[in-house]
């Protein structure tokens, strides 16, 4: 039944084949897990990324034993804890892992040394006595790095500080596997962007294998040691940050991930006719394509380039993102946005310029018709 090699090392989560349909109130239902499919090895950060209601929580819910899919199996650790086959279904506490929770969910009443006692109090089987449950707190609380907080409240502590009670409370255990369902989600950008450093830094030293949920596009870029990108409940593309960023196996995966600029493509000799000209590619994708390109692929130019495919077009807005300089360029019907690295100044409102595009840089999907599932 395991075609994997003996000497292979056990994957710290094994997810196959999961389904799992809600009722609807008319009584239709909806699969809210279609199929899902992942591997992931030890120590590895894994984003679930996908928009609301694609399915990442559920699949979430499922691994921590908090809700039961219809089909399908799951190993944690390399223990069977869910298979629909032989029945088997461990509650979420006889899942040798830990959870945080949107904000963390720190009780508010207890202080921060409770809040990461209370794992150990409800533990199933051997309880340990008081001292031994203290001495593992203040180990907890000082292995983050806030050994001197035990006693404050969740409202007496900053983000960063919380996040840690969180954290301390997760690891306690010596939970090799900690679920976060989106965790950062009711933070500043400013905070949650320092939160994130630190989250992965803590992983790091830990060592502890990550699920993470997001529906955040550059929080998942910058955690994950992988990426699984959902959409209704199926695993559109399983890779690392910069497979599905440079090569996104579908156009749903192109377009979740990074800024894309679109065309109509119809296959023509070298590549795809679109309503700006030819665009060279050696890709197929059938005879009508979506022609995508991302806005910092592309170049301007007020000569039209030689090697590259160029479309021609107007500069109808130029706008400076501290970053980099955003150029909407306008051709027709279509609008692109082109996007220059720092600040510039090359190109104004009212010019007339060139949009060259490197072939490598081109991605082709078959257009929605031929796809036949829209
Ligand atoms: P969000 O980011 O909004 O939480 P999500 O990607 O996590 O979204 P899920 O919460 O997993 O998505 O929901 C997947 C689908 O299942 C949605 O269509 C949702 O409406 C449906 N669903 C989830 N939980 C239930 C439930 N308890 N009863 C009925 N339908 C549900």
């Amino acid at each position: 039944r395991d075609a994997r090699p003996s000497d292979a090392p056990q994957p710290a989560i094994e997810i196959r084949h999961l389904t799992k349909h809600f009722r609807r109130r008319d009584g239709s239902t909806v699969p809210a897990i279609d199929g899902a499919s992942l591997d992931i090895q030890d120590g590895e950060f894994i984003v679930l990324l996908g928009p609301s209601g694609c399915g990442k929580t559920t699949l979430l819910r499922s691994v921590a034993g908090l809700e039961t899919p219809d089909s399908g199996a799951i190993t944690v650790g390399g223990k069977a804890v869910f298979d629909s086959g032989s029945g088997t279904n461990l509650g979420a506490d006889r899942r040798e892992l830990s959870m945080v929770f949107q904000s963390y969910a720190l009780w508010p009443h207890m202080t921060a040394a409770q809040n990461v006692r209370y794992p150990l109090e409800n533990q199933r089987g051997a309880r340990q006595g008081r001292a031994a449950m203290n001495e593992r707190v203040a180990e907890a609380l000082g292995a983050v790095g806030i050994g001197d907080l035990g006693g404050q409240y969740p409202n007496q502590l900053s983000g960063g500080q919380q996040q840690r009670v969180a954290l301390a409370r997760a690891l306690v255990n010596n939970s090799k596997v900690v679920l976060f369902d989106e965790p950062l989600s009711n933070v500043d950008a400013k905070v949650r962007e320092s939160l994130r450093i630190e989250l992965l830094a803590m992983q790091r030293r830990f060592g502890f294998t990550a699920l993470f949920v997001t529906h955040d596009q550059a929080e998942a870029m910058e955690l994950a040691t992988r990426i699984a990108v959902l959409d209704r409940g199926k695993v559109q593309q399983f890779g690392t940050p910069d497979e599905i960023y440079a090569r996104p196996a579908t156009e749903y995966v192109a377009k979740f991930i990074g800024n894309t600029n679109e065309l109509h493509g119809r296959r023509a000799e070298g590549g795809y006719e679109t309503p700006l000209g030819l665009v060279r590619t050696p890709q197929d994708a059938g005879d009508q394509a979506t022609v995508l390109f991302r806005p910092e692929h592309a170049e301007l130019s007020a000569e039209r380039p030689g090697t590259a495919s160029a479309l021609p077009g107007r500069v109808v807005a130029v706008l400076f993102m501290g970053t980099h300089t955003e150029f909407l360029v306008r051709s027709g019907e279509t609008r692109m946005r082109i996007w220059v690295s720092g600040r510039s100044t090359d190109f104004a409102e009212g010019d007339e310029v060139w949009v060259g595009l490197r072939e490598d840089h081109v991605m082709v999907f078959p257009a929605a018709q031929d796809r036949g599932d829209q």
